[in-house]
């Protein structure tokens, strides 16, 4: 029988901020997980940002971890765990994930675009709006065209396998 919940040890990718750029947490979390946590409270509105410094291949506060961690599914975990996909189907798809992440920060260290956000998610974010700025250089070398492609391939992969979106 498949351990559905090991494909996220396999993965980690929303708690490594390739994902997701940050965490909400609820208002009766908030002293608890300050004990554990560095978290940022906001007029009562507490959230991290993502990497989320409590990652080492894998939650090192699992147990204790934010409700919205606990409950969070993405839609490969949920074909997991419905058997609509085998775990090393899945561990394929995150590999791509993977690579395409490489692929990307190797292209964005080739055309010195700096990018300021921590998060892979952010930098996405940040990414599509530099090449919405600049259609025409975005459109003028080799590696720019490979970049965009890259970022377009990722971005039908994330929404088609795991229900996400870098918006
Ligand atoms: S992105 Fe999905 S499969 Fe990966 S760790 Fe998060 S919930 Fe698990
Ligand atoms: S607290 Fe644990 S489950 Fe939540 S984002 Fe951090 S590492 Fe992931």
């Amino acid at each position: 029988m498949i351990d559905s919940s090991n494909i996220c040890l396999a993965c980690g990718l929303c708690c490594d901020g390739t994902l997701i750029g940050f965490v909400q947490l609820g208002q009766e979390e908030l002293p608890r997980l300050k004990e554990i946590m560095e978290i940022e409270d906001v007029n009562g509105q507490g959230f991290f940002l993502h990497p989320c410094d409590k990652y080492c291949n894998g939650c090192t506060i699992y147990s204790e971890r934010p409700k919205h961690c606990a409950s969070f599914k993405c839609g490969l975990l949920k074909s997991v765990e419905q058997k609509e996909l085998g775990f090393e189907s899945a561990t394929e798809i995150i590999n791509v994930v993977k690579q395409k992440k490489i692929a990307i920060e190797r292209q964005l260290a080739i055309l010195k675009i700096n990018l300021k956000s921590q998060s892979f998610y952010f930098k996405m974010v940040e990414l599509k709006k530099w090449l919405h700025k600049n259609t025409s250089a975005a459109a003028s070398t080799q590696d720019h065209l490979e970049l965009t492609s890259e970022l377009n391939q990722l971005d039908s992969l994330l929404s088609e396998k795991f229900n996400l979106s870098l918006n």
